[in-house]
């Protein structure tokens, strides 16, 4: 039985790196070259509707039928240039991941390449098998995918994606593109309203991403040879190898041959791509490792991160390694995260969260500073709901991973300038004064420039010109936690902007309005401030104490969305209607019970099919044994012990599998999906997973390492 294991074993001691070799000295001579950019648009269409484009794109305009005809024409000949027959709507449905089906250019009717502009503009893909949360069953059987010109077109293979929205045909977002797209206009307006207090020029404000991926890498032959990896891309089973990540080595260390050879030609893909892939290196858990992009636009930075996943699974398959982005593949140890680094940057090129050596830019900054600390006070529970996923249950709150508490860290020179500001509360400004000299914050930017300190337990932290959003999970569209945190800060700023014309109105001046409004929020929000260990079962008290939410659990945490507060929140700002909004967290409902029900079965099916009776047989010739020792009049006291030990935990193993089956049964006649979903949380992942699990990890502990049928941990990581 353990045939699988010692074959995939036999094959890993056989693999050798597979030489990957740059396509040239320098990147930038093919950085891009398979992307239909603003620069091939430019140099293909006639400047009148390279104009038309941009502006369309800039002010999230309609693009009109004529100009659209022209992209698309232009972009056929380019594409068709490069060898492409087909092209595609590029989309992200709810179900994670991307999706895509392909037309071909040719159409056999007229015997001719053809690309229209309606063809560019919009699809219909046989929509019936996305979920829809009940969206298009109630009413209307269709969707279609709509043209995202924000982000530009790629060649992958021979197909020309196109990026698109997916919508229902009565208008319903059914994707994770739409309402992230409708969230970064809503913050660029709000922004805008702000930043004209301090400066007329600006007229646009860009919401910036970093999406910093990490991942685990293993061997395809030894992946193949875990069903639970396969089927549930996580292990359910699997002892803590002897050494795990507490020699600490792995971090930053040299990188294993195999996977040097793989990230070199993933990221060869990924800039021909126009994927601004920048940094490499190792995480802190063995085979662990992390691939950090130059941070550009938000839509277009989430595009890029989902391409780039899939270009990373592709590109494994060459090099015999199957890459994992699950939040927690192996118990234990660290888990994989997607640090979402994100910026408001103005079409004046000022990054918004960066200190400056001017003090009235310096006001500027501190407004959305401290602004965005406030929305994440306000709206905590969102923000811990837009990172809810299956996997980053495993993930959140175990303690080397940003806890379920959301808190925002700023570092202590921040810390001193926010609490200087709040105490010279009943500073008088007189006129002439140098309100900024007298508040202290005209020094920001040496005190944060001499030292940022960082603080890795954080789960949203500043980090001196950003804040990093790290709590979302390894394998998520960062566009659920990009359309939650964008949308809230929009909704605060809108309120500072109204706080502030309020004062302003009232005769106060507008500096001193500004400051007065700022020292409110300071007060009003530092409970979500947390400059501690976020690990610890101090910070757990603590935050109690404060009333601060700890959700552990996808589903509990998703109710934040549909309370009033939220779902008005989404309306208000055009981002979801509340039915949008609702069919969302049914879609999210129905996915987690499926993955909760995949594992249940994978788990149920191994321990019983596999794990049992190899323990069995293991126990069988221990009884072989005992007795043979006894007939010799020989001591058999220990053999006997471990034959006992075996048998419990087969028992274990039964008793648990039989009922959590018969749960299983119970909670799927339950109609409500809340209800079932929490039935599948509390009732029989808190409650038989674990269970299972250890008895099962103990009887790998017993079990002759020869009868073993799953691939060990120690074997999974540390081969290379
Ligand atoms: P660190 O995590 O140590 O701060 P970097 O400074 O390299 O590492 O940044 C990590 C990520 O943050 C990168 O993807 C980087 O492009 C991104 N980043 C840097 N500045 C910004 C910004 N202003 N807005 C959004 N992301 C940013
Ligand atoms: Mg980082």
């Amino acid at each position: 039985m353990a045939h699988l294991r010692f074959d995939a074993l036999k094959k890993l001691s056989e693999r050798t790196p597979v030489h990957v070799d740059m396509p040239g000295p320098n990147v930038s001579k093919f950085y891009g070259e398979l992307v239909f950019g603003s620069e091939q648009m430019r140099g293909t269409l006639a400047p009148a509707v390279f104009k038309k484009v941009s502006q369309a794109i800039k002010n999230h305009e309609k693009i009109d039928e004529a100009t659209a005809d022209a992209v698309a024409s232009a972009a056929k000949s380019w594409a068709m240039a490069k060898g492409a027959s087909h092209f595609t709507h590029w989309f992200q449905p709810m179900t994670g991941g991307t999706a895509e089906k392909h037309d071909s250019f040719f159409d056999a009717l007229s015997g001719i390449e053809k690309f229209k502009g309606s063809e560019l503009v919009q699809q219909e893909p046989d929509a019936s098998s996305f979920p829809s949360g009940g969206i298009r069953s109630t009413f209307e059987a269709r969707g279609y995918t709509a043209w995202d010109p924000t982000s530009p077109m790629f060649l992958y293979g021979t197909t020309l994606c196109i990026p698109t929205v997916f919508v229902s045909y009565t208008g319903e977002t059914l994707d994770a593109k739409a309402p992230l797209l409708k969230a970064l206009k809503a913050v660029d307006l709000a922004a805008v309203k702000v930043c004209q207090l301090f400066d007329k020029d600006i007229q646009h404000v860009v919401a910036s991403l970093g999406a910093e991926q990490e991942y685990f890498v293993v061997d395809k032959a030894l992946f193949d040879a875990r069903p639970d990896l396969v089927m549930a891309g996580r292990s359910v089973f699997g002892h803590a190898p002897a050494r795990g990540q507490q020699m600490e080595d792995h971090y930053f260390g040299s990188i294993p041959p195999r996977v040097y050879e793989f990230m070199k030609d993933f990221e060869i893909e990924a800039w021909k791509l126009g994927i601004p892939v920048r940094t490499r290196h190792n995480e802190v858990a063995p085979s662990q490792f992390e691939v950090a992009p130059l941070f550009e636009e938000v839509n277009v930075a989430n595009d890029h991160n989902q391409l780039m996943m899939d270009v990373m699974m592709r590109v494994g398959e060459k090099h015999n390694l199957k890459i994992i982005f699950h939040e927690k593949p192996f118990a234990g140890l660290n888990g994989s995260g997607k640090h979402n680094n994100w910026s408001l940057i103005t079409d004046t090129g000022v990054n918004l969260y960066a200190p400056t050596s001017s003090a009235r830019d310096n006001l500027m900054f501190l407004t959305f500073f401290i602004t965005t600390i406030k929305a994440v006070h306000e709206h905590a529970d969102l923000l811990r709901a837009s990172i809810a996923t299956p996997g980053n249950d495993f993930r959140l709150g175990a303690n080397e991973a940003p806890p379920a508490i959301m808190s925002v860290f700023i570092g202590s020179q921040m810390t001193a300038v926010l609490d200087e500001l709040e105490k010279k509360g009943n500073v008088k400004i007189e006129k002439g004064d140098n309100m900024y000299m007298k508040l202290g914050i005209d020094q920001i930017p040496e005190i944060i420039l001499d030292a940022t300190d960082r603080n890795r337990t954080s789960p949203f932290a500043f980090t001196g010109n950003k804040f990093e959003f790290r709590a979302v999970g390894g394998s998520d569209n960062c566009g659920t936690a990009m359309t939650a945190l964008n949308t809230i800060v929009a909704d605060q700023l809108e309120k500072f902007f109204e706080a502030v014309s309020k004062e302003i109105e009232k005769g106060e001046e507008k500096r001193l309005a500004i400051v007065n409004v700022l020292r409110k929020y300071i007060k009003e929000s530092k409970d979500v401030r947390f400059e501690g260990d976020g690990y610890s079962e101090e910070w757990v008290k603590e935050a109690a104490k404060r009333k601060l939410g700890n959700v552990k659990n996808m589903v509990h945490a998703l109710d934040a969305y549909t309370t009033k507060k939220s779902a008005d929140l989404f309306e208000k700002h055009g981002v979801m209607s509340h039915k949008e909004n609702e069919a969302r967290v049914e879609i999210k409902l129905e996915s987690y019970i499926k993955r909760v029900q995949i594992e249940a079965r994978v788990i149920g099916d191994l321990a019983m099919n596999h794990i049992v009776p190899t323990a069995i047989n293991y126990q069988t010739k221990l009884i072989e044994n005992a007795n043979g020792l006894k007939g010799l009049g020989v001591d058999n006291k220990t053999v006997v012990q471990t034959i006992k030990e075996i048998s419990g935990h087969i028992d274990t193993i039964k008793n648990n599998v039989r009922a959590m089956i018969e749960e299983r049964k119970r909670i799927n006649k339950v109609t409500d999906t809340h209800k079932r979903a929490i039935g599948y949380c509390d009732d029989i992942k808190e409650k038989y997973f674990e269970v299972i699990r250890d008895a099962v990890d103990k009887l790998e502990l017993l079990v002759d390492n020869e009868d073993w049928p799953l691939v060990k941990y120690r074997e999974l990581l540390f081969l290379r």
